[in-house]
């Protein structure tokens, strides 16, 4: 029985008043709060345990290494991945996209070979594409979703030519919920031999997460959407992607030897992780893992759907409110405009009068801003300590919005 009540006492600040009222915590897309758990090992990282890690030989340096080392099993396991040296540490999803684009696409692809995006794509998984278009003539071919915000897998496979290179696609829009059936894009593609990176930064918060199963080349985690710190991330890379792929930042640590004349790299997947990294960041972020596990994601699954739907009919009942994507099985995320000129920066901004934190703008998401043919949302997205009377609280405050902004 999945307790609510009993996770959200686990996060501190939702106990906090945002402008006299209770805060209601819904911008859980841009970035979600932390349990206390996640919190303490931040201070106990820095407190009592911290020193930089893998070049020590002193005793900070080896418990820290030894941490910060572990969360690469917590992360394969999170995942599903079949070994942790599958996982490379990182900062976020923007950091590992970067790293696939530097590192694997940039030396193998030349002018006139195609990369396959959605319209729905977040910037990260657009811009390093484009530096590649900008830089090698590589070309973007972009797959539009269906009216009600689906993204059929056959319109990705049917973009496919033999100048395809890459498949780049997110697992969830973090504008409309949708969900994308990635496996059956693995699978289509592999049997013609196109590799898929998936951006699992928004799916990979929602429901539980199989690598081996959806079959996929690349797949980008980000640890503050996932109960984490800021500043942490990984991505999952498939090992015969890894023996292809070429070290993306240079420096300290990814290497084995270097003299003046010649570098040996160390064994990946150390080999892509250059520098001093987020050290208590990634600590934190295997803790908030073993949260989520221990919470179960199949629970946390199921509430969120519960609440979509709660929410779904209550938004149902507002007829000057739109909501942008209706696609089946969408997670609990809803970009809404009202009808009429008001701009979403205003409604976000009452709504934060009444302690709704939303979040308003173009969500990092052109493509599809200029697909659904709005400048910008405003957009409500829940996460695993949301209940239904938060859903209750935003329609109120929707309403406040509608009669001052109508
Ligand atoms: N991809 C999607 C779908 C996202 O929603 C986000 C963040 O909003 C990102 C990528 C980028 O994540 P980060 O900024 O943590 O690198």
């Amino acid at each position: 029985m999945y307790d609510v009540q009993k996770i959200r006492a686990d996060f501190p600040i939702l106990s906090r008043e945002v402008n006299g009222k209770p805060l209601v915590y819904l911008d859980n897309g841009a970035s979600a709060q932390k349990p206390k758990v996640v919190i303490d090992a931040i201070t106990k990282g820095y407190a009592e345990e911290y020193a930089n890690v893998h070049r020590g030989l002193h005793y900070l340096s080896n418990l820290a290494t030894e941490k910060y080392e572990s969360v690469r099993g917590t992360i394969a396991k999170f995942l599903n991945a079949a070994s942790e040296d599958e996982i490379v540490l990182n900062s976020g999803t923007t950091e590992g996209i970067n790293m696939v684009a530097y590192g694997w696409a940039m030396p193998r692809l030349q002018a006139g070979d195609e990369i396959i995006l959605s319209v729905m794509e977040h910037h990260a998984n657009i811009v390093p594409w484009h530096f590649l278009r900008e830089r090698q003539g590589v070309v973007l071919k972009w797959v539009d979703v269906a009216a009600d915000g689906s993204l059929d897998p056959q319109a990705v496979l049917d973009a496919i030519t033999p100048k395809t290179k890459l498949i780049a696609i997110t697992q969830c829009s973090n504008v409309l919920g949708t969900m994308v059936d990635v496996k059956a894009i693995t699978t289509g593609a592999h049997a013609v031999g196109v590799p898929v990176l998936v951006d699992g930064s928004q799916g990979s918060v929602h429901a539980p997460v199989d690598v081996q199963d959806i079959n996929c080349d690349f797949y980008a985690i980000t640890g503050h959407k996932l109960y984490g710190p800021s500043g942490s991330g990984a991505i999952f890379v498939k090992k015969d992607r890894m023996a292809e792929m070429r070290p993306f930042i240079g420096g300290g640590d990814m290497i084995k030897e270097v003299s003046k004349d010649t570098v040996i790299y160390n064994d990946p997947p150390m080999k892509f992780e250059a520098g001093t990294p987020g050290i208590v960041q990634t600590i934190g972020l295997g803790v908030a893992l073993d949260y989520l596990m221990e919470v179960g994601m199949d629970n946390i699954a199921a509430h969120e759907n519960a609440l979509r739907d709660y929410a779904a009919a209550k938004f149902k009942g507002l007829n000057w409110l739109n909501i942008q994507g209706h696609a089946a099985g969408k997670a609990a995320i809803f970009s809404m405009t009202l009808q009429g000129a008001a701009h979403a920066h205003d409604i976000s901004t009452i709504l934060d009068k009444r302690g709704v934190a939303v979040r308003a703008g173009h969500h990092c998401a052109g493509p599809l801003m200029d697909h659904l043919g709005v400048s910008a949302t405003c957009r409500a997205s829940f996460g695993m300590y949301n209940t239904t009377q938060d859903v209750d609280t935003l329609v109120d405050a929707l309403e406040l919005a509608h009669d001052l902004l109508a």
